[in-house]
C-alpha cells in the first residue's frame, strides 16, 4: 500500500512503525473471510481491511480520532484472525494497538461509554476489587433487564449476566512463595497470577502448580507481580499498561536474578499474548528494553511448557473434549498442536470444533463494551462446539470459558485441569455435571 507520510511525521516511531506495517498491505482482502466483525456484520469497514484503510487516513493526515473511526476499531475483538491469514505478513495487532492508543489521545467518548472504560480500568486489573465488584453484581442480576431497556447502559447489563452467582475465596496458591518440586527436580518456573482469573477460577492455577511440581518442577510465585496489563493495553491507555508491564518486568527480573527461570508460566493465554509483546511495548525505553525482552522470551503458555517434559501416555479417560482454541492462543501467540496433544496423550478423545478461527466474543472486556456482536458471536461458537457432542470443553483463557460457560450446559474446564487429573490430580469439578467417567 503506497503511503504519504510527512517526514516530520515518521521521525515519531510509533508513526513510522505504523508506516511500515501499512506499507505490507497489498489490499488482496483475504482477511475479510476469516474475520468475525465482517462475517457477522458484512461491512468492509468492519473487515481487517477496511480498519487498516481508516487508520491510515486519520494518521496519514494527522487528524484526530472521530466517531466513525471509533465505531469500527471498538468492534474489533483483536482475536487476530487476521493476521493468521494474511499472506503479506502485516503486523495488524502493532497497527490497531496504536490506533486505540491514536483514539484514547485524541477522542473524547460519550459520557456513559467513558463512565463505563474508567469503572473496568479501575476495577478488573485489581483482584480485591474484582471480587467485591463480582458479589455486589451477583446482587445486581435480577435488574439487566431494566438496564437493557437503555442502549448506554446495556454494557451493565452484559456485565451483571456475566459475573457468577457464587466467587471462590482468595486461594492459597494466589500468594507469594515457592512451590519445591516434588520429584527429581528438572526445571524452575514462575507463574502469573495475575487479576481476573484467580478470583473468577483459582482452581486452574491450583492444578496447573500441582501438576508442574508432582513432574519434578519448582513454581514461584513472586511477590509484587500483578495484572499483565492487557485489559487496559486494548483499551488504548498506553501508560497505564506500560506501567504494569514494568511492574512484572521488575518481578520477574528479580525471580531471574535469584535463583534463575527456565519460564515464565502462563495458564490466561490472553495475558500471555500480551507479557510476550513487553519486549516490544517498552522497546524505547533505554531503562526496561533489554529485561522487557528477556521477559517477553521466557513467557510460555503452561501448554508449551509441559509439551517440553515428555509426558507419557495415560490410560483412556473415555471422555470427548472438545478443544477451543482461543484466539490469543491460536492467532496471538500461533499455539495450536501442543493443547491437542497434551490432551491425547492424557486419555481424552479431542474433537475441533467447526469454524475454530473465529472468536468466542469475549476478547477481554469486548462482551461487556460490544454486547450485541459478542453475543452473536458466543451463539455461533456454542452451536459450532455442541455439534461435536462433547463430554467437556477445554480451553486455555478464562474469558473464553467464561463466555462459553455462560451459553451451554456442558462442562467448561482449563486444559491444564484435564491434564492435573490425568497425571494424578483430582478430578475437576466441574465435571460432576456430567456422570463420572
Ligand atoms: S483482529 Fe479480529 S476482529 Fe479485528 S480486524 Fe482482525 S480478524 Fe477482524
Ligand atoms: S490479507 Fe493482509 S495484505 Fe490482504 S488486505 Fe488483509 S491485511 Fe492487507
Amino acid at each position: 500500500m503506497q503511503t504519504n507520510f510527512t517526514a516530520e511525521q515518521l521521525a515519531d516511531p510509533h508513526v513510522a512503525e505504523a508506516e511500515s506495517i501499512l506499507r505490507k498491505c497489498v489490499h488482496c482482502g483475504f482477511c475479510t473471510a476469516t474475520c468475525p466483525t465482517y462475517v457477522t456484520l458484512g461491512n468492509e469497514l468492519d473487515s481487517p481491511r477496511g480498519r487498516i484503510y481508516l487508520i491510515k487516513d486519520m494518521l496519514e493526515n494527522g487528524r484526530p480520532a472521530d466517531e466513525q473511526i471509533v465505531t469500527h476499531i471498538d468492534r474489533c475483538l483483536s482475536c487476530l484472525a487476521c493476521t493468521t491469514t494474511c499472506p503479506s505478513g502485516v503486523d495488524y495487532m502493532h497497527l490497531v494497538d496504536h490506533a486505540r492508543t491514536h483514539i484514547e489521545k485524541t477522542y473524547r467518548r460519550p459520557l456513559m461509554n467513558r463512565l463505563t472504560r474508567n469503572m473496568l480500568a479501575m476495577v478488573l486489573p485489581y483482584p480485591g476489587r474484582f471480587r467485591l465488584a463480582l458479589k455486589l453484581a451477583a446482587l445486581g442480576r435480577p435488574f439487566a433487564g431494566l438496564f437493557d431497556q437503555v442502549k448506554s447502559l446495556k454494557p451493565m447489563a452484559a456485565m451483571l449476566r456475566l459475573a457468577p452467582s457464587s466467587v471462590a475465596p482468595p486461594s492459597d496458591f494466589a500468594k507469594p512463595a515457592t512451590h519445591a518440586a516434588a520429584a527429581t527436580r528438572r526445571g524452575r518456573v514462575a507463574i502469573l497470577t495475575g487479576c481476573a482469573q484467580p478470583v473468577l477460577d483459582p482452581g486452574i492455577n491450583e492444578a496447573a502448580i500441582s501438576l508442574l511440581t508432582r513432574l519434578g518442577v519448582e513454581v514461584v510465585v513472586p511477590q509484587g507481580e500483578g495484572c499483565c496489563g492487557a485489559l487496559v493495553h486494548h483499551m488504548g491507555r498506553e501508560e497505564q499498561a506500560l506501567d504494569s508491564a514494568r511492574r512484572n518486568v521488575d518481578v520477574w527480573t528479580r525471580a531471574i536474578e535469584d535463583g534463575g527461570l527456565d519460564a515464565i508460566i502462563v495458564t490466561t493465554s490472553g495475558c500471555g499474548t500480551t507479557i510476550k509483546d513487553y519486549g516490544h511495548m517498552l522497546r524505547l525505553d533505554p531503562a526496561y528494553a533489554e529485561k522487557a525482552a528477556r521477559v517477553s522470551a521466557l513467557a510460555k503458555d503452561v501448554t508449551e511448557y509441559l509439551s517440553t517434559l515428555d509426558l507419557p501416555l495415560a490410560e483412556t479417560k473415555g471422555l470427548t473434549v472438545a478443544y477451543h482454541s482461543a484466539c490469543s492462543l491460536q492467532h496471538g501467540q500461533k499455539v495450536t498442536v501442543a493443547p491437542k496433544l497434551l490432551l491425547k496423550s492424557a486419555g481424552f478423545t479431542v474433537k475441533d470444533p467447526p469454524e475454530g478461527h473465529l472468536c468466542c466474543g469475549s476478547a477481554g472486556t469486548y462482551n461487556i463494551m460490544q454486547p450485541e456482536i459478542s453475543a452473536r458471536l458466543k451463539a455461533r461458537k456454542v452451536r459450532n462446539i455442541e455439534s461435536t457432542k462433547p463430554d467437556v470443553i477445554a480451553a486455555g483463557n478464562i474469558g473464553c470459558m467464561t463466555q462459553i460457560g455462560s451459553a451451554t450446559g456442558i462442562p467448561v474446564v482449563h486444559t491444564v485441569e484435564l491434564l492435573n487429573w490425568a497425571y494424578g490430580g483430582p478430578r475437576p469439578k466441574a465435571l460432576d455435571r456430567r456422570p463420572a467417567a
